[in-house]
């Protein structure tokens, strides 16, 4: 269904938030565990990205892919400055639901055909922005496009990327027809951008236990990813007795209790969720366990805390087994205050509507809105999770508190661009 309304010109309304939607559910779907593997510059990724482009064209928007490869659909003059941009990302973690990342970008090609559907015109430019590889499933870092484009990750460090089977990252860019050596930070771009919202699922439970639609985030905690890896002697597991072995994945299996009672102490969050085991044969004892713990904290002195505590606990381990241990950290992101006017205007225009209460809430997950907020006015908008369950085929929002996100952010970019 094509829903009609006169607009600005070379604007037309595109496919409903309900048929978008349907279109892109399938892409990148395994069939075994029904949850999705869109990968960074992968088939899947660039069917995503087709996708993007295909509802940018259909809606008249000027599609544009960044030197990073980040993918952009403008209404009016990118060039003029002060643009009010929404958008999300399109890739998933292993697995990972439907909703996180794509309920951004499906609703912010809804709002737009909302707001102007309703007759509102744009004084400022709009964009719909898809930022790549957010989830970082693939080469191990999270919101690679947003960080590139923010200059806080740099074309040489991005370079030396690599995934799991060792494909670099340039070589994976090269492969999907990206320029990888135009990678980089893009000042000039980030200058013409006025505000950035960000509508994503709630990862969490707390709009669900308020009982309300969508809320506005206040903060992101900050997070980390380590590196813990454990060395060992590789041996055989049937002839080596147990009082020879130097067998790394006992300290680790000590760790990873560890960081679950440091975590439940403080009142933070930490994750073993990846771990690679060399040589990785049934009947070997492991030469090398190397497991990464993800941490996230309301505060940055609580997360120090708990890994300074997990990483105590797995020296003491390794120590009591003859293992040698090295602690990594891959990445971190302080704590992240959005912009507190935006928010303020947020809530006010929210506020407008006497149906909607609109609570301000924190969040223990990354963003790329979390990446650009110390170079643009950056919000974020939360839409209801009735599980909270997250980066899992379960993941769900109900299509009622869907459309409640689209109407919200509707209602800001019309108070953002349209005074
Ligand atoms: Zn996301």
């Amino acid at each position: 269904m094509t829903q009609h309304g006169s607009g600005p010109a070379g604007w037309r309304a595109g496919t409903s938030f309900q048929e978008m939607w349907r279109d892109l559910l399938p892409v990148g779907r395994h069939p075994d565990s029904r949850g999705y593997r869109r990968f960074a510059w992968t088939g899947a990724d660039a069917e995503c990205r087709d996708w993007f482009r295909e509802q940018a064209e259909a809606r008249g928007l000027v599609h544009e892919l960044d030197r990073n490869g980040n993918q952009w659909a403008w209404l009016g003059d990118p060039e003029a400055g002060d643009a009010v941009v929404t958008g999300s990302h399109l890739d998933s973690v292993p697995d990972g639901g439907a909703f996180d990342g794509p309920l951004g970008v499906v609703s912010s090609f809804a709002a737009l055909d909302e707001l102007l559907t309703r007759g509102a015109r744009p004084t400022k430019p709009l964009a719909v922005v898809n930022f790549g590889d957010e989830e970082g499933a693939r080469f191990g870092l999270a919101c690679v496009g947003s960080r590139l484009t923010a200059g806080r990750l740099t074309a040489e460090q991005a370079h030396r990327l690599t995934d799991g089977d060792g494909v670099t990252l340039p070589q994976a860019m090269e492969a999907a027809g990206h320029d990888p050596d135009a990678i980089g930070a893009d000042p000039e771009r980030l200058a013409r951008i006025g505000a950035f919202v960000e509508l994503h699922v709630e990862q969490g439970r707390a709009l669900d236990l308020s009982g309300d639609r969508v809320g506005v985030a206040s903060a992101i905690w900050p997070h980390g990813r380590w590196r813990f890896d454990f060395r060992g002697e590789a041996n055989h597991a049937g002839t080596t007795r147990l009082t020879d072995r130097r067998d790394p994945m006992l300290s680790y299996a000590e760790t990873v209790l560890a960081a679950r009672r440091e975590a439940q102490l403080a009142g933070a969050v930490a994750t073993f969720g990846k771990i690679s085991v060399e040589p990785n044969g049934v009947n070997a004892i492991p030469s090398l366990v190397r497991g990464w713990l993800d941490s996230r904290a309301a505060d940055q002195d609580t997360l120090d805390t708990v890994v300074a505590g997990v990483e105590k606990a797995a020296r003491a381990y390794a120590d009591a087994h003859g293992v040698d241990l090295d602690v990594v950290r891959e990445s971190f992101t302080p704590v992240v205050e959005f912009d507190h006017a935006l928010r303020d205007e947020l809530a006010r225009i929210l506020g407008r509507d006497a149906e909607l209460r609109v609570p301000v809430l924190g969040t223990g997950a990354g963003h790329d809105a979390g990446i650009l907020s110390d170079r643009v006015p950056t919000a974020m908008l939360f839409v209801r999770n009735p599980t909270g369950v997250s980066h899992s085929p379960a993941e769900h929002a109900a299509e009622d508190d869907c459309l409640a996100g689209v109407s919200a952010l509707a209602d800001v970019l019309e108070g953002l661009a349209c005074t």
